[in-house]
C-alpha cells in the first residue's frame, strides 16, 4: 500500500548502478516504486529483492526510452498514475571517445537517451506534480556537466542540458511545491564505463566512489533541499564560487551598446 506521504518514485535507468541504489533506497524511506529499463529480467529480480525486503509495491515497466514509441508508454504511466511523487531521470550513457573516433549513430543515441527522454518524461511528470501541488524531480547529471572538456563532447554537452534544464525548472517550479534536484556524479563504479568502452580498471581507484555513497550524499543533500548535489566534492566552497560567478553574469549578458572592446565602424 503507498505510504501517502511518500507517494511512488518512477527511476529511469533501475536495472542496475545508480539507479537500483536509488530504487532501493527510496522503498527503504517508504516510496512504492516503477522501475524503468530495458533489461525485464534484471528489473523482476530487483523489484523482487525490493519488496520482499521492504514490504513496498514494485512495479515493472521495461522500455526501451531512446524508442519514442516505448518512451511514450512511460510518458503516459507518469500522466496517468496521480501517486507518483517523484521522478528520477538516471537512465543514460556515455563514452570518453572523441569526434573522429566515435559514431554519430552512438551519439544520436545517446542524445535520445540523455536528453530527450529525460525532456519528455519531465513534461509528462510536471503538469500533474504542479496540479497535485506536491512532486519532485530528481535529475542525475554529471560532474562533466562542469568539464565537457573531460569526456565525450556529446556526453558533457548532454550532462550540461541536464543541469541547465534543472536549474530552470527550479526557478520555474519552487513556487509551486515541486523540489527539483541534479545530481552530478563524479566517477562511479557501475556497468556506465565497461559499456562506454573504457572498464573502470583504467580510472584512478581515488577517484572513483560506489554507487551506494553517491546515493546515500545526493539524497541527505535532497533532504537539506540542495538544487545541486556534488557528492564527490569535499571542499563545496569551489563549487559555490562557481555558482556566484554564474550568477553575477546574470544582469549582464545583453545590452543595446555593442561592448567597449570592439572597434566601431
Ligand atoms: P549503468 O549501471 O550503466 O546504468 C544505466 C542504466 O540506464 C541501466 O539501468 C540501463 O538499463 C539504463 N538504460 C540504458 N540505456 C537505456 C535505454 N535506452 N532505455 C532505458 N534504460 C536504459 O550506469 P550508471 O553509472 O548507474 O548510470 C546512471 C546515470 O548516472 C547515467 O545518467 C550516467 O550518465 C550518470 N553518471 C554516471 C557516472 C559514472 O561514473 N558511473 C558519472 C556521472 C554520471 P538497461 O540496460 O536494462 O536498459
Amino acid at each position: 500500500m503507498t505510504d501517502i506521504r511518500k507517494g511512488t518514485a518512477l527511476v529511469t535507468g533501475a536495472s542496475s548502478g545508480i539507479g537500483a541504489v536509488y530504487a532501493e533506497r527510496l522503498a527503504q524511506r517508504g516510496y512504492d516504486l516503477v522501475l524503468v529499463a530495458r533489461n525485464q529480467e534484471r528489473l523482476d529480480t530487483l523489484a523482487s529483492r525490493i519488496s520482499l525486503d521492504t514490504q513496498r509495491n514494485v512495479e515493472v515497466l521495461a522500455a526501451d526510452l531512446a524508442n519514442a514509441a516505448q518512451l511514450a508508454q512511460v510518458e503516459r504511466k507518469l500522466r496517468e498514475d496521480a501517486s507518483i511523487t517523484l521522478l528520477v531521470n538516471n537512465a543514460g550513457i556515455g563514452t570518453h571517445t572523441g569526434v573522429l573516433e566515435s559514431d554519430v549513430e552512438r551519439m544520436a543515441e545517446m542524445i535520445a537517451l540523455n536528453i530527450t527522454a529525460l525532456t519528455r518524461l519531465t513534461y509528462a511528470a510536471v503538469p500533474g506534480f504542479v496540479a497535485r501541488q506536491q512532486g519532485a524531480l530528481i535529475n542525475v547529471s554529471s560532474v562533466v556537466s562542469l568539464a565537457p572538456e573531460l569526456l565525450n563532447g556529446v556526453y558533457g554537452g548532454s550532462k550540461a542540458y541536464v543541469t541547465a534544464f534543472t536549474h530552470s525548472l527550479h526557478k520555474e517550479l519552487a513556487g509551486q511545491g515541486i523540489q527539483v534536484q541534479a545530481v552530478l556524479p563524479g566517477a562511479t563504479a557501475t556497468e556506465f564505463w565497461q559499456i562506454g568502452g573504457l572498464p573502470l580498471e583504467n580510472l584512478d581507484a581515488s577517484t572513483v566512489m560506489t554507487a551506494s555513497d553517491l546515493v546515500e550524499g545526493a539524497l541527505q543533500d535532497f533532504d537539506a533541499g540542495v538544487l545541486v548535489s556534488i557528492p564527490a566534492m569535499h571542499d563545496l566552497q569551489h563549487y559555490q564560487r562557481y555558482e556566484s560567478s554564474r550568477q553575477a553574469l546574470l544582469g549582464n549578458l545583453s545590452s543595446n551598446q555593442l561592448a567597449p572592446r570592439y572597434s566601431t565602424k
